[in-house]
């Protein structure tokens, strides 16, 4: 097959890729800069509308799910075949940036676009998908609507998800004009591809253009609480002390020391820790923290959690705690599908792109995608790996880069169904 037939001599419009990623940014502009729209607030709506908008000047028929998911159809030459889909999410976090979601849909919209531009038809059709709510920030938990659609959540759980205000999402959905009537799940994908911003430091700090995206890590998250006995902090000699903080201290320590004994994937936190009675003349009786463990294979993700256990353990012996540890979540490795993660690659390579492996540290709409669909996904360096922040920042050239090779992925996979 010659490149002209191959589609491996088409480039997207890097110009208007970046015009409609500014323009989305309007809706919900925060004053440094940032985007501040939430799950199916007033302004959620109003971004659907201008997506929905401009895929149906782009010819596209579109279609939304019980979960409020919004499907834009490019037809293909054989409409039986099951679509090549890409997508992500318009939500963002309270205090969220230009690109974190809407880059994966609208570099979706920028692929249909070009395509017209050429009169190129593709074999099996192409769909840009909207999935509603990712970022879980007024409704959790995130990704819940791709959850749904990979059949990890019921739908009944799904819209009766409550914001602080105790609407749910059903309702909103409602309102805002996106409940639709298609069920949810069942639609096939011949592919599935997500462009993302990496949200982490690595492909800009190894001056790479393309990461290609081999799965997602796989969670642990734990609760644990230490009791000891709340003291007089003079009179209580130091040796008879039961100091749950002392306790927690040690184990904040140990927590950070698995994560760098399990390199180069490992992540272990403790982000949250109350302490009681936090009075600063007793000795702590009572500390609760969580542990967040993360790593992209099982087995050493199994192992950091034994070694969490035996380790609280010993600690809460020694010092006299009584020791309370809960696994509250757990998540397992996402490893997408070589066949699309290959399609990502030749992409890379065929445009020359500077590349590497890469594992999603954070969760995407593809990892539940992943359950039902062939998947894998392109990430882009951003700016000081910063993410769900106002600041967040990508190079225009990067944004084209990752659709560009989006685009080529698709094709690949859309015109060898
Ligand atoms: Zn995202």
């Amino acid at each position: 097959m010659s490149d002209a037939t191959t589609g491996k001599n088409l480039r997207i419009n890097g110009e208007r890729l970046w015009q409609s990623l500014m323009e989305m940014a309007k809706i919900g502009a925060t004053e440094k800069g940032g985007v501040c729209r939430l799950a199916l607030t007033d302004l959620d709506r109003e971004g659907r509308d201008l997506f929905v908008g401009w895929c149906k000047e782009a010819g596209c028929t579109v279609s939304v799910d019980r979960m409020g998911n919004i499907f834009a159809r490019r037809p293909g030459r054989d409409n039986s075949l099951p679509p090549v889909g890409t997508g992500s999410h318009l939500d963002s976090q309270p205090t969220g940036g230009k690109f974190d979601g809407v880059y994966g849909v609208l570099a979706g919209l920028e692929v249909i676009r070009t395509l017209n531009d050429l009169n190129y038809e593709t074999t099996a059709p192409i769909e840009v998908v909207v999935w509603t709510n990712e970022e879980g920030s007024r409704f959790a938990p995130a990704m819940v609507a791709s959850g749904v659609f990979a059949g990890v959540f019921d739908e009944e759980y799904g819209l009766t998800r409550k914001d602080l205000d105790g609407k749910t999402m059903g309702e909103e959905l409602k309102r805002i004009g996106y409940a639709g009537d298609l069920p949810v799940g069942g639609r096939k994908f011949g592919a599935f591809f997500e462009t993302h911003i990496e949200q982490g430091p690595i492909l800009e700090a190894e001056k790479k253009t393309i990461g290609i995206v081999q799965g997602a890590q796989g969670q642990r998250w734990y609760e644990i609480t230490l009791v000891g006995q709340e003291a007089h902090a003079g009179p209580t000699p130091m040796r008879r002390r039961k100091d749950a903080l002392l306790g927690a201290s040690r184990l904040v320590h140990e927590v950070n020391r698995i994560g760098l004994a399990n390199q180069p994937y490992a992540c272990a936190t403790v982000g949250l820790m109350q302490v009681s009675p936090n009075s600063r003349n007793t000795i702590p009786g009572k500390v609760f923290f969580t542990v967040d463990f993360r790593h992209p294979d099982d087995a050493t993700l199994s192992r950091m959690d034994a070694e969490l256990r035996t380790t609280a353990q010993r600690i809460a012996g020694e010092i006299g705690l009584q020791l309370q540890l809960e696994q509250i979540w757990y998540s397992p490795p996402v490893a997408f599908d070589k066949k699309c993660v290959a399609a990502v690659q030749d992409g890379a390579q065929t445009l020359g792109y500077e590349n590497m492996p890469i594992i999603s540290g954070a969760g995407h709409d593809s990892c539940y995608i992943a359950r039902v669909a062939p998947t894998a996904m392109v990430f882009v360096p951003c700016e000081d790996g910063i993410s769900h922040n106002e600041v967040e920042n990508a190079a225009p050239g990067d944004i084209a880069a990752g659709c560009n090779v989006l685009l080529q992925a698709m094709l690949s996979r859309a015109n060898a169904p």
